[in-house]
């Protein structure tokens, strides 16, 4: 008999809960332990930057166990039933999943294994504090972000976990991973390793100042740890343990509650991933994404509003984008366009290497205002003044949009005032920001009544 570690989104040795488990039944048992991968039915539907970057990743998780992983491609449940029975498996050990997908996926191997006679054992977190454990004192769960980290902070402080791969007898590895995708040219780095390595340059760049310049386009201000973080490359134990209480420290560890917070509302609330989390929003008047030429502008980065076209186009071409330009992208699509969030959200599903279903589904949520502990509706970004206060030089303009590095300094925010602002191709903006805010804010109205 054989046991089978099932590598989800935990794409790491060290500090991995449920690998742990099953190194320890393998040593117990007596028994060679397997580890297997496979990619998902939806992985063709990702784009190309977003499949390489899962290939990457999970090649170099592959590359650094003793004898490599089990590559499958298609139904996941039937894939690892299959595994099971070419290597005679009893019991598949994986991470316990608390989103929509997650949990319906790991209902849907639970069945088909235990009609094989196989146990499914799903054991730890992604999270330093599993979803589901912080609540009220009458048991409720919670709504709004503060009163959620107060007892949240509470609940961390667990050292991270050691797992001895060299204690067991491992199978050999077998299958074919996916080819790279030739239509993706960014070279993606990803691993266990440079997770950790990206953690350590972090806290000497830029975590003493994360409270002044994290909301700064132009400034690489952030961790970029959340590619990791998706993957499970890291786990937020490890970060949360070296965290000290500077004000930088402090900021980071809250928004380490964010996701946490969110995982935790997505877990009670399942049907948020597409779904409205204040009803009431789903009877707004909006317009229809069905050949809409200013979806197609806003997807491509060509809106002629140039904070919101470079935070585009970093999408596109890098597969993630800042915060602050994710909040200002996320208004326009839904205050000046009028399209719902979910179209918004499954652009980034598609286009985000990081993509968290929790924290994308509720960040597009807080900031169309029908989320839980949301921004309020009526608070409209206004893409230009949003460009001159976090994109105080237009840097961050110009280092993605090359038809605007002609305009020095700030006033590349407003390339149609300038005379020769629009002389490289760069358009006209397609809408007049005041009007839709106005019009945005009728609907918002109509609702109300
Ligand atoms: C519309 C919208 C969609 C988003 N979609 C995603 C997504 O799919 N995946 C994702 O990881 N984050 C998402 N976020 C949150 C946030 O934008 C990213 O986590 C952050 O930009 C990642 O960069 P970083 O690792 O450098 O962040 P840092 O500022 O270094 O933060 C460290 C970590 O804290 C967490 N975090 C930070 N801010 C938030 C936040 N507002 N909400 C939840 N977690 C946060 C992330 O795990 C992040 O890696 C979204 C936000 C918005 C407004």
């Amino acid at each position: 008999m054989t046991l089978l570690f099932w590598f989800r989104r935990d794409l790491r040795v060290q500090d991995n809960e449920a690998l742990s488990a099953a190194v320890s039944r393998a040593q117990s048992d007596k028994q060679p332990l397997a580890a297997g991968f496979v990619f998902g039915e939806d992985f063709q539907n990702l784009s190309p930057i977003r499949r390489n970057s899962l290939i990457t990743s999970v090649k170099s998780l592959s590359d650094s166990l003793p004898e490599g992983l089990i590559f499958r491609s298609g139904n996941v449940a039937a894939s690892l039933l299959s595994i099971c029975k070419d290597l005679d498996v009893s019991v598949v050990y994986a991470t316990r999943s608390f989103d929509t997908h997650g949990m319906l996926e790991q209902s849907a191997v639970a069945e088909l294994l235990y009609g094989a006679g196989i146990s499914l054992q799903l054991v730890g977190s992604n999270y330093a504090v599993q979803p589901g454990t912080v609540r009220k004192d009458d048991e409720s769960t919670l709504r709004v972000y503060t009163p959620f980290y107060k007892r949240w902070v509470q609940f961390i402080g667990q050292r991270p976990i050691e797992v001895k791969t060299e204690s067991v007898s491992w199978v050999a590895g077998s299958g074919e991973l996916p080819e790279l995708s030739q239509d993706c040219t960014m070279k993606i780095q990803a691993s266990e390793a440079y997770a950790l390595d990206t953690w350590r340059r972090f806290q000497k760049r830029a975590l003493r100042d994360y409270s002044e310049n994290r909301n700064r386009t132009d400034l690489s201000g952030t961790s970029h740890l959340s590619h990791a973080l998706a993957h499970g490359e890291i786990h937020p134990r490890t970060l949360l343990a070296e965290l000290g209480d500077s004000p930088g420290e402090e900021v980071f560890r809250k928004e380490l509650a964010w996701r946490e917070f969110y995982a935790d509302v997505l877990f009670h609330n399942p049907h948020t991933y597409d779904g409205y989390y204040e009803p009431r929003f789903e009877k707004m008047r909006y317009d229809s994404a069905e050949n809409n030429s200013k979806l197609e502008a806003w997807k491509t980065g060509n809106t002629g509003y140039p904070i919101v076209d470079a935070a585009m186009r970093q999408l596109l071409t890098t597969g993630w984008m800042h915060n602050r330009s994710r909040m200002i992208v996320a208004s326009f699509l839904v205050k000046d366009l009028h399209i719902e969030w979910q179209i918004g959200a499954r652009w980034f599903e598609k286009w985000l290497t990081d993509f968290d279903p929790a924290s994308n589904s509720h960040g597009w949520q807080w900031t169309a205002g029908c989320g839980t502990d949301a921004s309020p509706y009526y608070r409209v970004f206004n893409p230009t003044l949003q460009g001159y206060k976090f994109d105080p030089n237009g840097d961050y303009v110009r280092k993605y949009i090359p038809e605007l590095r002609h305009i020095a300094g700030a006033e590349v925010h407003e390339p149609w005032k300038l005379i020769d602002g629009l002389q490289n191709g760069y358009p006209a903006p397609i809408l007049d920001h005041s009007l839709e805010r106005d019009e945005s804010l009728a609907r918002l109205e109509e609702i109300k009544g």
